[in-house]
Parts: C-alpha cells; structure tokens; sequence
C-alpha cells in the first residue's frame, strides 16, 4: 500500500562535516520527503515522511550514493509517528561539543569538480576549486564553528555567483565554506608576485620547467613540496644535494592509476587506497626503474595520486610521468607553511618558487601508509586522516597524551573520543618543538580542550615528556611499549587481558635499560614483561643508530668472545681493526654502553652482519634493507633458546655465521632470520596461551611496520587459533603512542587509580 508514513533513520560512520546533511537534503528534495535532518553526538538522524514507495527510493540513494569522503559505519531505520510536516529541513547543530567532531580531515578534489573546471564558466581551469563534498578542511580551519570568516577563506569575499551557489540548498556547494571561483577565490602567484588564475595555463609553464630538469618549490595543500623528474638522475641528485637531505628515500606522483601500475606493482587493495579522497603516500612495489636516487635501492617506493586540482593540470601537461614530491624543509625541520619561510629557505634549493595567496593554518604532512594482509597500516598519520576522533570506550575528557620522541603526536580526550594530532615529527630540536607547543594550543582552542591530567613516557629526556611534567597538572607516566599495546588496544576497543608483542627499536623500561623486544601481558592498567628479547650492551650509545656495526660486533662479543673476531665475517664489521680494544673496553667497563633488548637493534646487527648496512644515513635503514632483499621462496629458519625470560640469539647467531662461511645468500639469511623472529612470536604466544588462558595476541611497536613480519605472524596466530590484532587506524610506530597513553590514563582515571 502507498499512503503516507514516517521512519526514523539512524546513520553513523563518517557523515559529520563532509556535506552530508545537504546530500540528505538533496535526496529528500528528490523524492519528495517531508520532514528533517540533524547532527548529534552519535551521526545523523533523519525524520523522514513521504509515502511507502518514495521512502524505500529515498532511503535506497541515501545509503548508496553517499558523498565521497563520507562512509556509513551503521544504518538503522524504523517507523516512527507521523507529524504532516510540510517540507525538509537541515536543523541547525546547536550543540557546540557536537560542532567539534566536525572538523574533517582535507578532501582530494573530487570528480565533479574536476568536470565542473571544464564546464563552468566562471571556473574553467580554476585550480581552487571545491564543493562541500573535497577540498581544504583542517589546514584551513582557525577556529569552531567551521564557517567562511573563521578560515583561512576569510580575505576572499565570495562573489554573486559563489554566494548564490554557497546558500542554494540544492548545489553542490551549499554551505562549502572554501566555495570559490576564479572571480573571487586564491590565486597562484610566481616568484614576481604576479597572480594567475588559470591553472592550465601555470601547469603548461611548470611542465615545461619540470621536463627540463628544474626544481620547483609548489605550495601543497598542507606546506611545500619540492617537485622535480623522478626518471632523470642528475635532477633527483641536485635535489638531495641541494636538500642536504640524507639517505631517506622519496616519494613520486603519477598521474593516475594506469602510469602508476606501469611503474609500479599495485594490488587491487593497493588501487583503492591510493584513490580514496585520504590520498595517502602508499608504499608499492617498484615495476620499472625510477632515477636511482629516489629510492636508493630499496625495493618499494612511495606513490602518490594527484589530491589537489592544479596537481591534476600539472600531471596532465608533464611529458615526465614520474615526478618526486617531497616535503619542502630544512632536513630535521617541520615543513614549511608560510611564503616568507619560502623564500628564505627554499631559494638555495629550487629553481622557482610557486605559492598561492591563501594561507595554511594548520602545518599537515602528506600521510603514508602500506597494505598488509589487506589491511591499511599507517606509518604516518597526518593530511586526509587528522583531526578524525577514534572513538573509545573510555570517558577520556581533559586528558592530554604528550607522545613519545620520534614521528610525535599527541592526543587530546574529548568525551570517549581520542583525537590525534597530525604528525608533528621528531621532538629533537626548537622547530619541531614550536610546532608542537603551537599545535597544542591550537588543539585546545580549537576543540574546547581543557586539560586536567597529562600523560606522557617514561623517559625523562624526551621534549614532550619535559613538556607534560612543566604544565603543572597531574602527570601519569606510562612505560612505552604498555603505550604501544594499549594504542592498538585502544583502536579495537578491548580493554582485557591480552598477549602484547612490542617489537620496535628503543623505549625507557622499568628498570631503566632500554627495551623494544618485549612480550607482555598486559591490560590498560597495567602489565607485566613477561618474556623479551636477550639484552646487550651497545657501545656507543646512540650512536649505534647511525653504525648499526656496532650492535652487530656487540651481539658476537656478547655470544663468542673475543675469539670470534678471527674469523673473516666477524671481522669485516669493523671499520677498521685498531677500534676493536676500544670496543671491548666500553662493553667491559660498561662505558657509554646501555643495555637494550630493542628488536631493532637486532635488525641492525644482522643488517650489518650481512654486509647490507653497516652504515645507516635514516632511522630504521638497517632493517628496511634488510626486509628488502628477503627471499620470499626460502621457508628455513634459525634456531634460539629460552633462559627464563630471555630469549637468547647464541644459536642464530652462529649459524648465520656458518651460513656466511657456505656463501648462502644474503636474501636466504634474511629470510630465514625473519621467519625465526616469527617463529619465536608463536612459540611464546602460546607459551603465554597455556599459562594464562588468554587467546588475544596485540602486536605493535615499529618493527611491525616491517610488512613481511607482520603478515607472517598475524598468519601463523591466526592458524594456531589466536585472536590477532594490530594496528590500522593509527601507527605501530611512535606515531601511535599517544593513543595509548590517553587509552591507559582514562583507564587508571576510571579505576581511581589517578
Ligand atoms: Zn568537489
Ligand atoms: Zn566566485
Ligand atoms: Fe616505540
């Protein structure tokens, strides 16, 4: 029967902030709904009535032809009474908590709107173009509630046609506060400072530099970029020298799918990511070669599709199918945001400088992420991602989780949400500090965040820990692989008893040597170190980061002695033989010497061993080299040995040894030392198993970002009947931590415990 009913709709998911109450709207206008929509905590609530036949329509489109940034988690709708309203309306968020969760992460332009730069008049090639469905959300936004004049858009007065367009309910840019054109909107400038509004007209110029082997600094949505050729040599090597940048690889944007499966391996997995409007750096494996320089040897490379409008013009006029993007910055500095900074410091590197007269509010690097056993594993968490909550199940209101040292976040608690910062960077000099105090206060104003309790490491040294303990407030200190665990606890909402596997490089323990091989069990309260990795000295400190060398002479000295170092592989590890009683003093007298049972370090020194880094020029070369050259085809694998809580390297080692002797071959030793990492994974799980009847394995920490590691053992678990977990929504790295801290003090708040 078709006489007229109402239903109440239900949506959550992400559809705050990403135009999705004007798309109900428009549906409801379509099939000729009655009734509202609303914003609250929980999504969005529709009350909507119409007859049988245009509700089933109407609700048909809602769920299948949602805006593109948007996604519906869950979907409920039921009837409810019916009140004869006479039209729709979007009713307004009076609620200003409800405002906060607004805040959307930056959108990639959409497809309409690239249509829309060759059809509309008063947009034809206008590289700003945007609706409510993309474009620049969270680099912009000053201020809550997000409206025009609280944005960095608030210089540019819209124009009758953009006004018209911005209040019809029935547009696609109802209510887009970036809304522009080419009559009102941003304009690029050139380095003379003159203006251009035609993209296609300052792509056609960039190319031309670009195809000749110039370096261009390009303002980004959320900072700088250095462009140039990624297929000619000598270009990519101006760059790096020009850069004073060290080994660190770079990251390449193609036009489009099809040039990216030309030069690349992309699974099918791997395809939507890399178009989804997050528009992540995605690692993928190399296909045809690049200029050597971009990816120094290593066997994947950071991809990138074009996010925003004038990057499709430019990808479109390039002969040059492979240009390097990468952050424009002082090495170890935050990326730069303003022109003046530009100027000052981009000038010695790129031969033009191009920016555009809309400022960038808030500083946000471009995300990079990888696919593992076909899920998204962030190693960066920045533009497309930041500020979007994760929601716990934990009141975390007025905590402020300080992070770790290394790729910084922080987190703020609103309500039983956590919110993240984008990326800050390493906490290890005043740039990157300024941007993290800067963020902070930016996060609290924006957010209406008052913090009442932080939480930081354990390690005193580190700036944000130093931060924490100087706000004056209550500090809870919280170990840094239980942060680890808890992070990725916290993103699959358990809060139980659990096996954590930490693996990463370096954390403060409890008993102030440096862990990063632990096995704990572990809740959000507490743990206990339950097995871990065979500590050993490293001589030098810090230093062995740098000279993975190092650690590998520390482990045989620590296995073999002295004698050992007759022998030619053991030998080779040293620069030269002269340091070999210095060494041996450090260690002995325990001289700048730490102990760390870090699994990094243990990456580094076969790493070293192998002869395939003993010299490292970025964190973590060591073993990114080393999952590089794995032989996937090999299945052998080492030997260890468990002496009460430690688990010893003795056997593995030696027998890497004997197989350096026999010329196995470098990609054979690396995957049997990695499938002997993942064998010790499950033989301790279920050690952990029969001791405490806990099925539930997490696995976290830096080392998981080691994809080969992390796809074996999530397998292996799984088929020896674990529950696995790991991370998706926010790093395994350091990246991640600041989400287990709030996790852990909402925790310990909700049990009285601080
Ligand atoms: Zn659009
Ligand atoms: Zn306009
Ligand atoms: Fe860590």
């Amino acid at each position: 029967m078709n006489y007229p009913i109402a239903r109440l709709i239900r949506i959550k998911g992400l559809v705050q902030g990403v135009g999705f109450r004007p798309y109900v709207y428009r549906q409801a206008i379509r099939f000729d709904i009655k009734g509202w929509v609303e914003n609250n905590n929980e999504g969005v609530t529709v009350h909507a009535e119409s007859t049988t036949i245009s509700l089933k329509r109407f609700e048909e489109a809602l769920e299948n032809e949602i805006p593109e940034a948007a996604s519906i988690s869950t979907y409920t709708s039921q009837e409810t009474k019916y009140f004869g309203f006479e039209d729709f309306v979007i009713q307004k968020s009076s609620n200003l908590s409800d405002a906060i969760t607004e805040i959307s992460p930056d959108i990639a332009v959409c497809s309409a709107c690239l249509e829309d730069m060759k059809t509309q008049a008063h947009r034809i090639n206008y590289p700003f173009i945007n609706c409510t469905n993309c474009g620049p959300r969270f680099t912009i936004i000053k201020d809550l509630p997000y409206d025009r004049h609280q944005t960095t858009m608030h210089d540019f007065e819209l124009c009758e046609t953009c006004k018209m367009e911005y209040k019809n309910i029935t547009d696609r840019r109802f209510h887009a506060q970036p809304v522009a054109c080419k009559n009102c909107g941003p304009s690029y400038l050139l380095s003379n400072g003159q203006a251009v509004s035609d993209g296609k007209a300052l792509a056609d110029m960039l190319a031309q530099y670009i195809d000749q082997g110039k370096i261009i600094a390009l303002k980004g949505m959320g900072g700088y970029h250095l462009i140039c050729s990624a297929l000619d040599e000598t270009t990519v090597e101006t760059l790096r020298f020009r850069k004073q940048r060290d080994g660190k690889p770079m990251a390449v944007m193609v036009k489009d799918l099809e040039t990216a499966r030309k030069y690349f391996k992309i699974g099918e997995d791997e395809a939507i990511l890399l178009s989804s409007w997050r528009r992540p750096i995605v690692l993928v494996q190399n296909k045809l070669p690049l200029a050597a320089s971009v990816s120094l040897a290593l066997s994947r490379t950071g991809v990138i599709l074009p996010y925003m409008p004038f990057h499709h013009q430019l990808m479109a006029q390039l002969k040059t199918e492979v240009i390097v993007l990468t952050s424009g910055n002082l090495s170890e500095a935050p990326i730069i945001i303003t022109d003046d900074e530009a100027k000052t410091n981009l000038i010695n590197i790129a031969d033009h400088i191009i920016t555009y007269n809309r400022e960038i509010y808030n500083r946000t690097d471009d995300s990079v992420a990888f696919m593992a056993n076909q899920k998204t594993r962030l190693i960066r968490r920045s533009r497309g991602y930041a500020p979007q909550p994760i929601s716990l199940k934990l009141n975390t209101e007025g905590i402020f989780a300080a992070g770790a040292e290394l790729v910084n976040t922080f987190a703020i608690g609103k309500g039983q949400q956590a919110i993240l910062s984008q990326h800050i960077g390493d906490l290890k000099n005043v740039e990157t500090l300024s941007f993290y105090e800067e963020s902070f206060d930016r996060f609290k104003r924006l957010f209406r965040f008052k913090p009442n309790l932080m939480v930081c490491d354990l390690h005193p040294d580190y700036l944000s820990t130093r931060f924490a303990m100087e706000s004056g407030l209550k500090v809870v200190q919280v170990q840094h692989h239980h942060a680890h665990i808890a992070s990725c606890m916290a993103e699959h909402s358990l809060d139980e008893k659990v096996i954590g596997i930490a693996l990463d490089g370096t954390g403060l323990g409890t008993d102030n040597t440096i862990w990063g091989g632990e096995f704990l069990i572990a809740d959000l309260n507490d743990f206990s170190r339950a097995y871990f990795y065979d500590p050993i000295p490293l001589p030098g400190g810090d230093l062995v980061t740098k000279q993975p060398w190092r650690t590998a002479f520390s482990y045989l000295y620590h296995y073999f002695g002295l004698p050992i170092f007759i022998e030619e592989a053991a030998k080779n590890l040293l620069p030269n033989e002269n340091q070999l009683p210095l060494l041996i003093q450090m260690i002995d007298k325990k001289i700048n010497s730490p102990l760390s049972s870090g699994a990094g370090r243990l990456f580094d020194a076969v790493s070293a061993l192998l002869g395939v880094c003993r010299e490292s020029s970025f964190h973590a070369e060591a073993p990114m080299r080393l999952e590089a050259i794995i032989n996937p085809q090999c299945r052998g694998k080492y030997l260890f040995e468990l002496e009460g809580q430690k688990i010893s390297f003795r056997k593995l080692f030696h027998q890497i040894l004997k197989d350096i002797n026999q010329d196995v071959t470098p990609g054979d030793i690396a995957a049997k030392f990695h499938n002997t990492l993942i064998v010790i994974n499950l033989h301790i799980s279920k050690l952990l198993r029969e001791e405490t009847g806990i099925n539930k394995v997490i696995l976290s920490g830096g080392s998981f970002q080691n994809a080969y590691l992390l796809e074996h053992t999530e397998q292996i678990l799984i088929d020896q009947g674990f529950e696995v977990f790991s991370q998706e929504k926010v790093p395994s790295n350091d990246g991640g931590i600041s989400l287990g801290q709030l996790a852990i003090a909402a925790k310990r708040k909700q049990l009285g415990i601080s």
